[in-house]
């Protein structure tokens, strides 16, 4: 069986050998992302190549996802690079003080706009939570903290609030260069943080296209304010193709408790509103030191895929764990069981609505005639920018989508949505009464249908012209096809 959900790798000192990169990609890595917080611009350009290198020697179309740094608050660095703090003591965050002379009483930080943003009371977060504590006063240059939650605390560690609220613009100077770089090494997918409004995502998208790029956008929601605000979460879905579910971050501001319930609601809010969605952030965190997941890291992946999420993502996992390959073969193995489960095949997704796009209903009915169609093998779709396999896989199946276009960026595209599979196809050298045969009998010759079987076939009028689905076909293997 094809497995549907999709895994995407983050890549790093972990992956960085060839053998590595090409292993992690043969175990099934469908997208890497390079991640923006780390690294310079020429060692991600230089990623990003040896990605399509490895690719294309499997004969495989893997994404290339830019994931941009944001706005993440970090302190400074200490003297000795790290400190211990112990429960009950007073820390100070000092924007004044040398940014490499921290110590365990005090440390520097990069955002001197927080002393603006935090109040006594506050709960200050770091390190993706592993310490916490709470502001006690806030001077002219520095937060005076009790430490509630100790532990020891190296540079550049990453800072937030509890509760969201930190008022810093979701793209940076250094994000607004990113994109550039992000252009220049041909990013299929960019990834902008700490999103707060739709806005923010017009403007990742002004520059992306100023720089020359098509990517598609991933909008990582990871703030309160859009998890506790579903009009805002929808405005913000809708400007994006994409969304991920960035639970480090997120936890963060909202608690541990709700994160799960959030998860569900940003996933069907995302399929609802036929966007893609990766769930995101320590999903087999023991997997960096272990190469077992733990029952609970079982559950979680397969909790994902069961809410339907198109993709799931390993983070320091791949990127600098002592097990990159076996991580992504234990989420194959999870996703492939979760898939299994027979409430994966059922759909309701739009059933009682009206719509306004013809393409939207084409695939639609093409899915619905697929799953209720006894003897139905796959769906083919004839696709130039992507947008009609989107469609067709927000709703549930058991059956492979097979994009087929001539475009290797719509290809790189679509591979991020569950239950998609590309072909490389090119409609234009193909007589128009031709490309149905010639589009099943790909299928045949790659074993994935065979006589007898019915395809469900869809396509527009013009078939190089892009959002002109406009018709869908019926056909059986072994007979003749038109
Ligand atoms: P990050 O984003 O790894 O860039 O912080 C993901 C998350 O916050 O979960
Ligand atoms: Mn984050």
């Amino acid at each position: 069986m094809l497995r549907r959900t999709k895994i995407v790798a983050t890549l790093g000192p972990s992956t960085d050998s060839d053998e590595s990169l090409a292993a992690i990609i043969r175990a099934g890595v469908d997208a890497t992302r390079l991640n923006f917080s780390h690294g310079s611009a020429q060692e991600h350009i230089d990623r990003a190549t040896r990605v399509r290198e490895a690719a294309s020697a499997q004969d495989r179309f893997v994404a290339v996802l830019a994931d941009l740094q944001g706005p993440k608050l970090r302190i400074s660095r200490f003297s000795d690079h790290k400190v211990t703090l112990v429960t009950g003591q007073h820390f100070v965050l000092d924007a004044a003080m040398d940014k490499e002379a921290g110590t365990d009483e005090r440390v520097g930080i990069d955002y001197e706009q927080l002393i603006d943003d935090v109040a006594p009371g506050d709960v200050l977060v770091l390190d993706d939570g592993r310490i916490e504590m709470e502001v006690e006063s806030v001077g002219e240059q520095s937060i005076t903290s009790r430490v509630l939650n100790g532990g020891v605390l190296s540079d550049n560690k990453g800072l937030n609030k509890r509760g969201g609220g930190l008022s810093a613009d979701a793209l940076t100077e250094k994000d607004r260069q990113d994109i550039v770089t992000a252009a220049r090494l041909g990013a299929d997918y960019v990834a902008v943080s700490f999103v707060r409004t739709a806005e923010d995502l017009h403007t990742a998208r002004r520059l992306l296209n100023e720089a020359g790029s098509e990517a598609g956008l991933v909008a990582k929601i990871e703030r309160a304010e859009l998890a506790h605000d579903n009009a805002a979460l929808d405005a913000v879905i809708e400007a994006s193709d994409v969304v991920m579910v960035a639970r480090g971050d997120l936890a963060v501001e909202i608690g541990d408790a709700e994160l799960v319930g959030v998860q569900k609601h940003i996933i069907e809010r995302a399929r609802v509103l036929n966007r893609g969605v990766i769930t995101a952030t320590q999903m087999m965190e023991s997997m960096i030191t272990s190469p077992m997941p733990t029952r609970a890291e079982v559950s979680d992946v397969a909790n994902a895929v069961m809410d339907y999420t198109d993709a799931v993502m390993l983070s320091a996992e791949t990127a600098v764990g002592d097990y990159p390959v076996e991580a992504v073969k234990a989420m194959v193995r999870i996703c492939l069981g979760a898939e299994k489960h027979p409430s994966m095949h059922q759909s309701q997704h739009r059933i009682h609505e009206t719509m306004t796009h013809v393409d939207e209903a084409v695939a639609l009915s093409a899915m619905y005639a697929a799953n209720h169609l006894t003897g139905t093998a796959a769906i083919i779709c004839m696709t130039e920018s992507g947008a009609t396999p989107r469609l067709m896989s927000r709703i549930k199946s058991s059956l492979p989508i097979f994009a087929f276009s001539r475009h290797h960026t719509t290809q790189h595209r679509v591979v991020l949505f569950r239950g998609v599979q590309t072909i490389p196809f090119d409609t234009v050298s193909i007589p128009n009464e031709r490309t149905n045969a010639l589009a099943v009998s790909e299928l045949v010759s790659r074993g994935v249908v065979q006589d007898g079987d019915l395809v469900v076939i869809t396509k527009g009028d013009y078939v190089n012209a892009q959002g002109g689905t406009n018709s869908m076909k019926v056909v059986r293997v072994g007979s003749e096809i038109n």
